[in-house]
């Protein structure tokens, strides 16, 4: 086995298939495939200009099990990287089975008609995982991704005993349009105009869409207010953090944004069940992300930074100790780099970083894992060199 595949070709794989040419002496061959070849030799053309590196293009539907273990077959690359949808989760999970190749993915399987996203269809998969011999990392962008390896640093180095954690997400780029997404517009919409939940002692606790807002001062960016979200990566860090009382998840909106939401919410165009116009099915959703720009075209026009990290509570030595582990990222300085804006890049340097650890078997084992069940040091170590220094505060 030689080389890595990665599927999808949107934002998210512009910057993990530039990050891993940028890494080639590690990953030796690049295949880059997707439903659309033209997006992939697309990207794999600027990546060419840029770095000079040669990227291999494919055409692959990843719905489709056959195909795709067609695909891998012929490759026999040493790691899959699935930076397509959540969708195409589980069909791809199944041709790594089968081919018994290790898998990597940046966000857990959601049912298309369902507007529900939880790990237990990919935990499931363990058994098979461990049959095969292989190892699937599972959330390994930012969000989840980095705010599980921050824990798990925190949790190896830093704590005896963590009790409360806050994630913080604050995307503070402006892109000038009234309203766009900054990923997948049917990701975005359905995650946020979803209810709320956060984990406490033991029990999830359902808000309104919404409901629970904070003003958080963000270091290096500044006061935002930042809203609870119930986000997968509460999932698995409640289940893998000793001591854990309780566990949320606080997201950053501007006014524009949530205006134009709940207005196109009222008048339904965020439904995922299939309406009749003019004698044509169409699904609300998806009409939507089609009249929206598309995130890849904000790239040149945003500007300001993100900051996402976590601000953790716990024991040290007996005593109470509070940290607050975050990194900072530049719109403007990721475009420039990359040919995308930050929230492409925070997920696909870590895509990137993920699929090395399995690739240089830092990271090993057999079976199914999420990604704060590792040692963070050495994926800590790669943030600092590959485009996203974090920094940690002692906090009062
Ligand atoms: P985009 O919509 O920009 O790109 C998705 C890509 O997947 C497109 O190239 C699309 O092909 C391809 N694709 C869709 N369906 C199929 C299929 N059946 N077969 C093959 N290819 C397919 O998404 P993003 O780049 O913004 O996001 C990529 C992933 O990253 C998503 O899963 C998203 O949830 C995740 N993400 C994770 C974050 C994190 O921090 N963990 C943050 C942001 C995103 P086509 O070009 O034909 O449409």
């Amino acid at each position: 086995k030689k080389g890595i595949l990665i599927i999808g070709a949107g934002g998210v794989s512009r910057v993990a298939t530039t990050k891993c040419a940028m890494n080639i002496d590690t990953f030796e061959k690049i295949t880059l495939a997707s439903r659309t070849i033209k997006r992939c030799d697309s990207i794999a053309m600027d990546i060419k200009s840029r770095l000079g590196v040669e990227i291999q293009t494919a055409q692959v539907d990843a719905d489709n099990v056959e195909q795709l273990v067609e695909l891998i077959k012929e490759l026999n690359p040493k790691v899959v990287l699935n930076v397509a949808l959540p969708y195409q989760d589980l069909t791809i999970m199944d041709a790594c089975t089968k081919c018994k190749v290790d898998y990597v993915d940046t966000a857990n399987y959601e049912h298309p008609d369902e507007a529900k996203f939880e790990y237990k269809e990919q935990w499931a998969r363990d058994e098979q995982f461990k049959e095969a011999g292989i190892k699937a990392l599972l959330g390994s962008g930012f969000d989840p991704g980095v705010t599980g390896v921050f824990c798990a640093y925190a949790q190896q180095n830093l704590f005896d005993e963590i009790n409360y954690i806050d994630i913080m997400d604050c995307n503070a780029g402006d892109h000038g349009y009234p309203f766009a997404t900054n990923f997948n517009p049917e990701i975005n919409l359905r995650e946020v105009s979803a209810n709320g939940r956060y984990w406490e002692d033991g029990k999830w606790i359902e808000t309104k869409p919404l409901e629970i807002r904070v003003d958080h001062d963000y270091p290096e960016v500044g006061v935002k207010p930042s809203y609870l979200l119930y986000h997968e990566e509460l999932e698995s860090l409640s289940k893998n953090i000793k001591g854990l009382k309780r566990i949320r998840f606080f997201m950053t909106f501007g006014d524009s944004y949530i205006q134009h939401m709940n207005c196109l919410q009222n008048v339904g165009m965020l439904g995922i069940e299939p309406v009749m116009h003019k004698g044509v099915e169409i699904i609300p959703i998806e009409f939507l992300t089609t009249l929206l720009p598309d995130p890849a075209s904000l790239g040149p026009r945003t500007v300001g930074k993100t900051n996402i990290g976590c601000i953790i509570e716990g024991l040290k030595d007996g005593k109470k100790k509070k940290v607050y582990i975050y990194n900072v990222c530049d719109h403007q300085e990721c475009y420039k780099e990359t040919g995308a804006q930050a929230v492409s890049y925070t997920t696909g340097v870590p895509a990137m970083i993920g699929t090395k650890m399995l690739y240089k078997g830092i990271w090993d084992g057999k079976g199914v894992f999420n990604i704060e069940e590792f040692d963070a040091k050495p994926f800590m170590d790669e943030l600092m060199t590959q485009g996203l220094p974090w920094k940690i505060l002692e906090l009062e």
